[in-house]
Order: structure tokens, then C-alpha cells, then sequence
């Protein structure tokens, strides 16, 4: 299987060319279709097997098709994320695949000044990758609100729970319209990471690698 064969739409093409990434990885063969036709997606998969642009290139692809103007005070899609390290990892990945296309991404985490976000957040947003405390912040504030959020990604779910993210992550997700696709990422899935999936996700698809 090559990345031609999912569909995806010219830009995104583009920018995997430009990267010359031609052969998706297992994880990305098997949650890309899954992702692109709507479904909720519950993923068991370690960093480093390519689960980034397995959620980024589906979810790339809707905005490319849906197109809207990027909404004020809000955005489209939301990646949570345990780590500055990883939410900027994840900012990137999105800036990589999205460079044929216009589009906007931000990123938040905390130990930086909370305005200079805020300022940036005011433009509207296309994808906002955000730990949850900072997010919460920023929410708490009135600066920024998540009605926009069409897809809902959590990356290293087992990670935020271990860092004591439960409380603000389980909120953020009650500020997200019910009406969204949610994928649901975590290397592990012990019994209380599987109820928080089975709580988030609406009859998901479950892929493992
Ligand atoms: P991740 O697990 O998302 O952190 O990705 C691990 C690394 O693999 C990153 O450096 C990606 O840029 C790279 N990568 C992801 N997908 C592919 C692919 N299909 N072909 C080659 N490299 C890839």
C-alpha cells in the first residue's frame, strides 16, 4: 500500500512528496482509512511509529475539503497533548503536511507568558495543539472558546492521565460540541485509560500495532 492509494487530497500529496515519504507505516495504514471516512478511532501505538501523521493527514485532508474560513476565537481541530515537547512536535508535524494549504496552526503550553497565546489564539486558529493545563488558562479567561472543534485528538492519553491531566483534560472535552470526531491515542490501555476511551469515543474503530 502507498500513500496514493488513500485519496488524499493534492496538497497533502505535495507535501508528502516533499518529505519523500511514499510507504505508510502500519499504524498509519491502518487508522488513515478509518480517520478519513469520520469514524472515532481508538489507537494503541508508541511515539515513534508514525501515529502523528496517521491523525494529521486524515484530519488535514477534511479541512482541505470542508472548507470554511478559519473560524474567529475557536478551531477547527484540537490536539491535546501531554508535553510542550510533543505539542510542538505535533504543531510542527501539522505546519509540515499543511504547507500546500492555508492554514493556521497554533500551539499552547505553559511556562511562557499566557498574552503572547492569547494574541495569537485572537486570529482564529485552523488546529490548536494544547496541554490541558495552559489550554484551561486560556479558556478560563474568555480568550478563546472550543464550539469550532470539529475533530478531537488525544495524543498519549496514558501519559496525560499519569501526569495528573484527568481533571482538565475530562473538562476541555466537556466544552467540545458532541457532534465531533474523536481520536483517542495512548501506548498502553489499562483499565481506567480503556473507561476514559469508552467515555470519549462514540462507537469507535480500535487499531493496534
Ligand atoms: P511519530 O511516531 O508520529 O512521532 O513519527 C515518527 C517519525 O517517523 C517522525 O520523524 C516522522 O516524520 C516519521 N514518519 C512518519 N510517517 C512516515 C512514513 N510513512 N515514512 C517515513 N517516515 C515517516
Amino acid at each position: 500500500m502507498e500513500f496514493k492509494d488513500f485519496g488524499l487530497a493534492e496538497p497533502i500529496m505535495k507535501a508528502l512528496a516533499a518529505k519523500d515519504y511514499s510507504v505508510p507505516t502500519p499504524i498509519q495504514q491502518q487508522a488513515m482509512p478509518i480517520v478519513l471516512s469520520g469514524k472515532d478511532l481508538c489507537g494503541i501505538a508508541q511515539t515513534g511509529t508514525g501515529k502523528t501523521a496517521a491523525f494529521a493527514l486524515p484530519t488535514l485532508d477534511r479541512l482541505s475539503r470542508v472548507a470554511k474560513h478559519t473560524p474567529p476565537l475557536t478551531c477547527r481541530v484540537l490536539v491535546l497533548s501531554p508535553t510542550r515537547e510533543l505539542a510542538a512536535q505535533i504543531g510542527q508535524s501539522f505546519r509540515d503536511y499543511g504547507r500546500f494549504m492555508r492554514l493556521n496552526v497554533a500551539t499552547v503550553f505553559g511556562g511562557v507568558p499566557i498574552h503572547k497565546q492569547i494574541r495569537q489564539l485572537s486570529q482564529g486558529v485552523d488546529v490548536l495543539v494544547a496541554t490541558p493545563g495552559r489550554l484551561l488558562d486560556i479558556i478560563s479567561q474568555k480568550a478563546f472558546h472550543l464550539k469550532g472543534v470539529e475533530v478531537l485528538v488525544l495524543d498519549e492519553a496514558d501519559q496525560m492521565m499519569d501526569m495528573g491531566f484527568i481533571h482538565p483534560v475530562k473538562q476541555i472535552v466537556s466544552f467540545v460540541p458532541k457532534e465531533r470526531q474523536t481520536l483517542f491515542f495512548s501506548a498502553t490501555m489499562p483499565k481506567e485509560i480503556a473507561a476514559l476511551a469508552k467515555q470519549f469515543l462514540n462507537d469507535p474503530a480500535t487499531v493496534s500495532v
